[in-house]
């Protein structure tokens, strides 16, 4: 089970849940983006059925990490979001996926009208902090250096770089706010190794091409 790095852990792959594995809701005529907050609304992106089948064909533990913070700002209901983290659990293992280990940081640092008082906090699990990716590479008995953590902002890598993960990022032509992680910093520059620290591994436009370069990688 030992990776090529040492170590004796597994290798795993944790993944964010919105933009990664399952597309946002849009209304169109509202013109509004929103989490997914009922298992009706879970549509899967492309590519994430093949890319999670190769990647557990590969032998890496699958797992989800996800910022939920609906609640605490009055958004949501708490009990919506963790029916449909359950139902998306169900969804995939329905295409035969198992995800071992499915994190949710519920809080929020400064909450919203109406939102619960209890989440309203700062905590160490939400993203770009690593406590989510710290409970699960404990939990699964993870090896770091050889385990990723895959997202489509630019808080997933760096909360894989705060857990000593290697970070994978799903980059969609357009998304302009995420091309600086794109490019190769400039040495010796204030500015580059800001965005060195929160450069991805590997970066793709869907999941099924990422996990071929992860296989690939070993
Ligand atoms: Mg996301
Ligand atoms: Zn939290």
């Amino acid at each position: 089970m030992s990776g090529p790095g040492g170590g004796g852990g597994r290798r795993g792959v944790v993944l964010d849940r919105d933009g990664t594995l399952v597309d946002f809701v849009r209304d169109a005529e509202l013109g509004v983006v929103t989490p997914a907050f009922h298992p009706s609304q879970l549509r899967l992106l492309p590519g994430v059925v093949a890319g999670l089948t190769r990647l557990q064909a590969a032998g890496y533990a699958l797992a989800i990490a996800t910022n939920q913070p609906g609640a605490a700002k009055g958004e949501l209901a708490r009990a919506a979001i963790l029916a449909t983290n359950d139902a998306l659990a169900a969804l995939l293992a329905g295409h035969g996926l198992r995800i071992e280990a499915f994190e949710v940081c519920l809080h929020h640092p400064e909450g919203g009208p109406g939102g619960e008082p209890e989440l309203v906090r700062a905590c160490a699990c939400r993203k770009p902090r690593p406590g989510m990716l710290d409970r699960i590479v404990g939990a699964l008995g993870l090896e770091r250096g050889t385990s990723w953590m895959v997202g489509d902002a630019a808080m997933d890598v760096a909360a894989a770089r705060a857990a000593g993960l290697r970070a994978g990022l799903l980059m969609q032509p357009g998304r302009c706010e995420l091309c600086p992680l794109r490019d190769v910093p400039a040495p010796g520059t204030e500015a580059s190794s800001a965005s060195g620290a929160l450069r991805p591994d590997l970066a793709e436009p869907r999941l099924d091409l990422l996990a071929e370069r992860i296989v690939a990688l070993g």
